[in-house]
Order: C-alpha cells, then structure tokens, then sequence
C-alpha cells in the first residue's frame, strides 16, 4: 500500500498547489507507515521532479509521453490509475482546480474508489475509513464524508494546507503507459494563457472589482493594488460578464472559487453566489460606500466610503509601508 499523489507543473515549473498536494500526501502517508509517491505527466527536468522531495516525494514517476496532459481527463485518468497499479497505491491524492474536477470523478469510476472533492483539511483515520472534511452548501457550512472503500480519491482545495519542508531525495522512475489512439478522445486546440502576473488560485493576496467600479478604465488603481501587495487580481460575475475584466478572473459560485490569506473587495456587494467562492479566505476586507451592503456581515474588517477616494489613499499608504516610511 502507498499514497499516490497526481502533481501538475505550469511552463515546466511544480507551483504551490502541487507542493501543498505533495505535503497533503506525505501526510497522509505517515499516518499510515507507508511511502508517497507522486505522478507528474508535464514535460519538467530532472531537478524540478527531484524539488518535489522538498515537499515530502519519496519517489517520483515522470511520463515522457505527454499528450495526455494537455486536459484529456479520460487520458489523464488512464494515466493515473496504471501508476496506481504499478506503485501500489490504495490513496491517491489530486488538486481540486480544472483538470482536478474533470479528471477525478473519471479516475473514482475507473479505479471503483470513493471520492471526496474539495478536502479542506487532512483526513482523520480511523481503521479503514478515513473521515474528510470539505465544504458544502456554497461554503456555508463543512460536512465531514466518511470513505470507506479501499481506494480512496481526494481532491483537495486549494490553501488548504501550507506546503511543509522536507529533505529527502527522491526517486525518480519512467512510467510507460502504452497509448492507443482512442484513449484520447478530446483535442486541445488552442489554450489562451490568462494574462495577469500572480496565478489567481495561488495567490496569496487577492485585490477583487465590482460593479461599483463603474467601468473597465477605472480598474488601474486596483491593478496598482495588486502590484504594491504582489497580490492577482479578481473580479465579481457582472464584471466578467459585461467584459470590464476577462472571465478567467471571476470569482464565485460559477467562477473559481479562491482561498488567499488576504482578500480585498471593493464595489463589490457581498451576494451569497459571490461568497461561496471566497469565504473560504483567511482575511476578509470590503470597501463599499453602502454602510449596508452584505459583505460587511462576512468581512474581518470593512471600510465604509467611496472606492474612489478610500482606494488611492490606500495605495499611497501601502506604498509609504512597504517602502519602511511612516504610514
Ligand atoms: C445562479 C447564479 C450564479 C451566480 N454566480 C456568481 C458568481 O459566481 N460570482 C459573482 O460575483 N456573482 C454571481 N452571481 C451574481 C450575484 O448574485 C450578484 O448579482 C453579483 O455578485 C453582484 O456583483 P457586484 O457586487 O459586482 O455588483 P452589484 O450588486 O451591483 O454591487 C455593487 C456594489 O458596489 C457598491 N458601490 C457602488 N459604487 C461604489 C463606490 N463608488 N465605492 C464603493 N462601493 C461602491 C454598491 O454599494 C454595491 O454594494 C450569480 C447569480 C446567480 C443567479
């Protein structure tokens, strides 16, 4: 028996999520005395396979073939479930981000294994069950899932987990999975990157826009924001939907759902849709000049006032604080 860990590299580089899924892994590997390995389909050297030893990896299966990562979910889980066979594997553990969503229920009916999506913390194991906990009803409230079948599937969310330090070296193994034409049945044509210098689902600090910003022109003190803090930038649906910001940057119940440490709202009014994809945030702070606007019930701190006056004054003062002068 092991833990199987499916890691995805962006532009040959593991990110945060991957290492937060590698530590989740070790984790849960520990528990059980058994050892942890991880799966990587991207095209990545030998160092950025053998950094994921930092992470917890004992050992780590790399595929030289790499079509099926180009989001084929069928593929992907093809690939996954004949690492799960050649390592052993009873526990496999992937990212709930888009190839997470896709690729994890196809793997649970593949393999016959219990799912639980969108884990939020680590497993408490009792004998063979293991009780996980995820979010429910649009983040509004945790249900604890027990899995008791002998594979288990477990997606987890995001900044669910800090990425741990570990200093072993692993080892690293080809995988060689025989493809046949008909294992891949969708064809990525065309991949748009998101424009933006910080991946919103990584971010630790996000700067989000709403309708109250009145227009797309009126986005540049945000964007500075964002700059000072090093933070990505996110917007509400209407925003996305009337095109003052691209859709990859829509955060809520239909959008991406984040969890950074910091999130800052302004002109944004606090619906329950949009809450569902950020109240999983550490730290809350809304900007809203309507003393009665929802948000303020779920923020950790608010500020009553016009965002075009509280927001300027705000960038001066992070800029004054970053820079070491007195605020
Ligand atoms: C099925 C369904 C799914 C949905 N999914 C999502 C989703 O995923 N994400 C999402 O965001 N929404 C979603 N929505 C829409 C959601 O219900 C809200 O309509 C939306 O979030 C409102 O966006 P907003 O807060 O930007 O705009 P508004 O509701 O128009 O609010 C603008 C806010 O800005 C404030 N404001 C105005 N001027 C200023 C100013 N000068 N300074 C400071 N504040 C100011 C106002 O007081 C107000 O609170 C969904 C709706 C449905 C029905």
């Amino acid at each position: 028996m092991s833990v199987l860990v499916y890691a995805e590299a962006t532009e040959g580089k593991f990110r945060k999520q991957a290492h937060e899924a590698v530590t989740y892994g070790r984790k849960v590997a520990d528990m059980l005395g058994v050892l942890t390995h991880v799966l990587c389909m991207d095209e990545v050297s030998e160092d950025e396979l053998k950094s994921l030893g930092k992470f917890g990896a004992q050992s780590v299966w790399f595929v030289k073939e790499n079509r099926p990562a180009n989001f084929d979910p069928s593929a992907i889980a093809g690939v996954i479930a004949r690492a799960e066979a050649q390592t052993n594997s009873d526990v496999l553990v992937l990212v709930q981000n888009f190839d997470g969503k896709a690729v994890a229920p196809v793997l649970a009916a593949k393999l016959r294994a219990g799912l639980v999506s969108g884990a939020v913390a680590l497993p408490v194991i009792e004998g063979n069950s293991f009780l996980v906990k995820k979010n429910v009803f649009s983040g509004k409230a945790i249900a604890v899932y027990e899995m008791h079948s002998a594979k288990k599937i477990i997606a987890l969310t995001p900044n669910s987990i800090a990425p741990e330090s570990y200093s072993n070296t692993p080892e690293i193994h080809e995988l060689k999975p025989q493809f046949n034409e008909s294992d891949f049945k969708l064809k990525v044509k065309e991949v748009v990157k998101a424009s933006g210098t910080v991946s919103l689902t990584d971010a630790d600090i996000v700067v989000s826009g709403g309708r109250g910003l009145k227009g797309p022109e009126n986005w540049a003190m945000l964007e500075e924001m964002a700059a000072i803090l090093g933070a990505a930038t996110a917007c509400s649906r209407p925003v996305a939907d009337i095109n003052w910001r691209p859709h990859h940057e829509h955060v809520g119940q239909t959008g991406l759902t984040v969890r950074p440490n910091l999130y800052i709202a302004i002109g944004i009014s606090g619906a329950i849709q949009h809450l569902a994809g950020v109240n999983g945030s550490k730290v809350m702070v809304v900007i809203n000049k309507d003393p009665e606007a929802p948000f303020f019930k779920a923020a950790d701190y608010g500020i009553v006032g016009d965002a075009f006056e509280v927001v300027p004054k705000l960038n001066e003062a992070l800029k004054k604080f970053k820079s070491g002068a007195a605020v």
